[in-house]
């Protein structure tokens, strides 16, 4: 079935991706003289930095991922579709999408092309099955499940070896999320979940960070990366560094280090050490003569953010590859400013696409968070850590938090999860944990239904209950 989105009026500007890409490039025409169809495969636009604390229970879905056609309901050139773009006919000037089986077809004089990236496990695409990344909304739901679950499932193991697996968690990669996310499981196991087993001490939960390179936060530099693993190491992380992950399967993971391969047992592994561009980079390469991707399929653009041949068609954000511009969300908000502004521009009559002047990445700096009250900063030369470096953590998430009632709701939770030691949002279900599994299975997957089959069968077989209860992979 097919579709065709209404005629051609104004210029017609196609943006593809909800992220901070998107939107951005949506704001920033909001007073120009085009029609804009904003089309994602998500409803909402998401607010990725904050994932981590959706997984731990801090932060509930609403206040991270509004929903984009609201964000975005008083911009009246703007009309939001929901759909997995499959395509782009780059002669023909259209945009194909899917939602449910239905096509939708949209022409486009002007594209923006902000899709980002995904978790990329390095051709090992079956380590998913049992540790998921942190790039959804349904990531972070998962992990929350398996997180919990694996609680729930050590007050019920029989022996300590279970006990032991369920009580072990395993984040594979260093980088920021690994970290914020290492740290908030340790706080999660030391304060909040304190006091509410019987069976169990959730202090004794092991939580360990394994990193293929020689520091934590290595882009950083030596002296935040060691801030960060001192502190860390404080809150009973055990960090392992050198140490390439080989293999992932339901009770563990095995690692390769300067003395061989030896194994971790743990149910619940988090993996967030890589990332691959959306399947829209490689499809733009092939599309355009003379066009490439790098290594991790994202698009070498031109000077001007656009690809070989076609000056109205660019790539923002995490999709493209511009030397010096980290996937960081500042990247996404100024290549999408600048393509929008090149747009504006060009309709005035004031410059034409020969004439544009070329991207340039202004770096505002990093930082992330390692526990309440604990951050490392880096802005130019300046790095610092601590409590001052998680206020200014603090205050630029807010600012970029989108929506009066997303900023108010994060504030209140933030209140109750740093200053006490409970979290708002510590629901979680069975179906988080197997829902994707089961939804791969019913894409005709044979492969991933036996998967799903043997993580149950994992469950049953700890004698906790015929039914699984929720648990981690
Ligand atoms: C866990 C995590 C923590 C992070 N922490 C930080 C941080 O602290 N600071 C920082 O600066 N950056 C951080 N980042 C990186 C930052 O979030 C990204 O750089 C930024 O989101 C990139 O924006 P984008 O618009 O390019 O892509 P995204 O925000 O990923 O948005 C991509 C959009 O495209 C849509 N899409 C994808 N494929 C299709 C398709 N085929 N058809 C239609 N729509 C599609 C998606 O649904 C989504 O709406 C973090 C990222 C993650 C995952």
């Amino acid at each position: 079935m097919s579709n065709q989105t209404s005629g051609k009026q104004r210029h017609r500007v196609v943006v593809i991706g909800s992220g901070f890409g998107g939107l951005f490039a949506c704001k920033h025409l909001r007073h120009a003289e085009v029609d804009i169809v904003l089309i994602s495969k998500t409803s909402t636009h998401l607010f990725q930095p904050l994932l981590y604390q959706v997984a731990t229970g801090i932060l509930s879905t609403g206040e991270i991922a509004p929903a984009t056609r609201i964000v975005l309901r008083k911009q009246e050139n703007v009309q939001v579709i929901m759909g997995d773009v499959h395509d782009i006919d780059l002669t023909n000037r259209t945009i194909t999408s899917e939602l449910l089986n239905r096509d939708t077809v949209t022409p486009f004089d002007s594209l923006i092309v902000a899709t980002g990236a995904q978790q990329s496990y390095f051709g090992n695409d079956h380590f998913a099955t049992y540790a998921p990344g942190m790039k959804t909304i349904d990531d972070a739901l998962e992990l929350r499940a398996r997180i919990l679950g694996s609680f729930e499932e050590a007050e019920l193991a029989p022996t300590q070896e279970l006990r032991d697996r369920f009580m072990t968690f395993v984040v594979v990669g260093a980088g920021p999320t690994g970290v914020e996310l290492a740290g908030q499981i340790a706080e999660l196991a030391d304060r909040t979940l304190v006091g509410t087993f019987r069976n169990i001490d959730p202090r004794d939960a092991r939580v360990i960070l394994v990193e293929g390179a020689d520091a934590v936060l290595k882009p950083m530099g030596p002296k935040l990366g060691g801030k960060a693993q001192q502190r860390l190491e404080k809150m009973g992380v055990e960090i392992q560094l050198n140490a390439m992950v080989t293999d992932v399967d339901a009770r563990g993971v095995t690692i390769k280090d300067q003395d061989g391969e030896r194994r971790i047992e743990a149910a619940c592994k988090v993996w967030s050490a890589g990332v691959q561009a959306s399947e829209l980079g490689p499809m733009l390469a092939e599309r355009s003569e003379g066009t490439e991707v790098d290594r991790a399929g994202r698009v070498i653009v031109e000077k001007d953010l656009t690809i070989k041949g076609h000056p109205n068609v660019f790539v923002v954000g995490d999709l493209m590859s511009v030397p010096g511009v980290p996937g960081q969300a500042q990247g996404a908000i100024q290549g999408a400013t600048y393509a929008a502004k090149q747009i504006k521009a060009e309709l005035a009559g004031k410059q034409q696409p020969a004439q544009r002047a070329p991207f340039k990445y202004f770096d505002k700096g990093s930082m992330a968070t390692i526990s309440r009250f604990d951050a490392v900063c880096q802005i130019g030369k300046l790095e610092f850590s601590g409590f001052f470096a998680w206020l200014m953590w603090l205050g630029l998430h807010l600012y970029y938090l989108v929506g009066f009632r997303s900023r108010f709701m994060t504030v209140v939770q933030w209140f109750v999860a740093f200053l006490g030691r409970h979290r708002g949002q510590m629901a979680a279900t069975e179906q988080w944990v197997f829902a994707r599994l089961a939804l791969e299975a019913l894409a005709g997957n044979d492969e991933d239904a036996s998967e799903v089959r043997a993580e149950a069968d994992l469950g049953a077989g700890n004698g906790a209950a015929n039914k699984p209860a929720p648990k981690a992979g």
